[in-house]
Parts: C-alpha cells; sequence; structure tokens
C-alpha cells in the first residue's frame, strides 16, 4: 500500500530528495518560500493538463510538459530535451486525485457528443477517434500509474532523480508518496 505524505515543513521532505530541485520545488510551492532567481532550468515537471492545478514556482525554474493524467510516455523526446539539451538533472512527475484520465471508456459517449456538438464532428469519425486514444491515455487509478510510470522513466533515464508527487486538488498541495 502506498500512503500519501503531507510536507507541512522542511523536515517532511525524504532524505533522498534533500539539497536537489525536488526540495526546491517543494519549498517554492508547498512551504511558500520565496522565490530565487534561476539563471537556467533545474528541474522537468510532467504534469496532467488538468485545468485546476498551478504550480507556485518562480520563472526560469522548470520545464513543464502537460498531458492527460501526466502520462508522458508520448512525450518522451520532450523529456529527452529537457535533460539533453536543457541539462536538467531532475523529473516530478505529478499526478493529483480527481483525474479525468480516470475511467476513460466511461466518458465515450460524452466525449463523442461533445466532439459532434462543440467541434462540428460526424459521430463515426469521433467515435473511431476516441477508440484510436483512450487506452493509450486510460488510468486505472492515480497513484499506481504514477509510481509504474515513475519506475518506467528511472529505468530509461537512470541518472535523472524521478520524484513521484501528488497533487490534491482541494488544498492546492503537493504530496509525497511512500513508496
Ligand atoms: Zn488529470
Amino acid at each position: 500500500m502506498s500512503r500519501l505524505i503531507k510536507i507541512s515543513e522542511i523536515n517532511d521532505i525524504f532524505p533522498e530528495y534533500r539539497n536537489t530541485p525536488i526540495e526546491k520545488l517543494l519549498k517554492y510551492h508547498n512551504l511558500g518560500f520565496p522565490h530565487e532567481n534561476h539563471s537556467k532550468a533545474e528541474l522537468l515537471v510532467g504534469m496532467c493538463m488538468d485545468n485546476r492545478k498551478q504550480l507556485n514556482i518562480p520563472n526560469n525554474f522548470s520545464y513543464i510538459l502537460r498531458t492527460g493524467g501526466g502520462n508522458l510516455r508520448y512525450s518522451e523526446f520532450k523529456v529527452s530535451y529537457a535533460v539533453a539539451i536543457g541539462g536538467v538533472k531532475a523529473l516530478a512527475l505529478i499526478g493529483h486525485n480527481n483525474c479525468g484520465m480516470v475511467n476513460l471508456m466511461s466518458k465515450k459517449q460524452s466525449f463523442i457528443n461533445g466532439l459532434v456538438e462543440n467541434a462540428g464532428w460526424t459521430a463515426e469519425k469521433a467515435e473511431e477517434h476516441f477508440m484510436n486514444f483512450a487506452l493509450m491515455f486510460e488510468i486505472e487509478n492515480e497513484i499506481d500509474f504514477l509510481l509504474s510510470e515513475s519506475k518506467r522513466l528511472r529505468k530509461k533515464y537512470p541518472k535523472i532523480l524521478i520524484a513521484p508527487l501528488f497533487y490534491k486538488v482541494e488544498d492546492n498541495l503537493l504530496y509525497l508518496i511512500e513508496e
């Protein structure tokens, strides 16, 4: 069982994240530390596109990739770019509760109707589109997905520090996950 760890003070941050960009992210976003000047990016954040979430971080501190569910499987060239050219050494993978990518299949009809009404698609085209992509983005459970995606990325980028974090939409705070 994984457990969410609330970060209310510096001592709550796991030792493996001390003095890393992950600690800085938690200090800025959760603990209200004043924004420092950053001359270059130190971090890559991968997070869901969901409109309820916004990070409190200074300009220039981080690259941010936003995707459905924070799923980076189809954004790897951009991850590689941030690592190779941007020089970032850490990746914060941020999932959140109440994610729209959970149980995506149950939203099939609303998705089709929405594309027909809002974008002018035919129902056939909309259904084909949904069926082509829904399984690529569907998530069964936010935390399990976050942990398996972190594991996958750690294998792929072994020298990069990868931290799975959980964003609670009720309090807009980041939580660490006891893996
Ligand atoms: Zn989401």
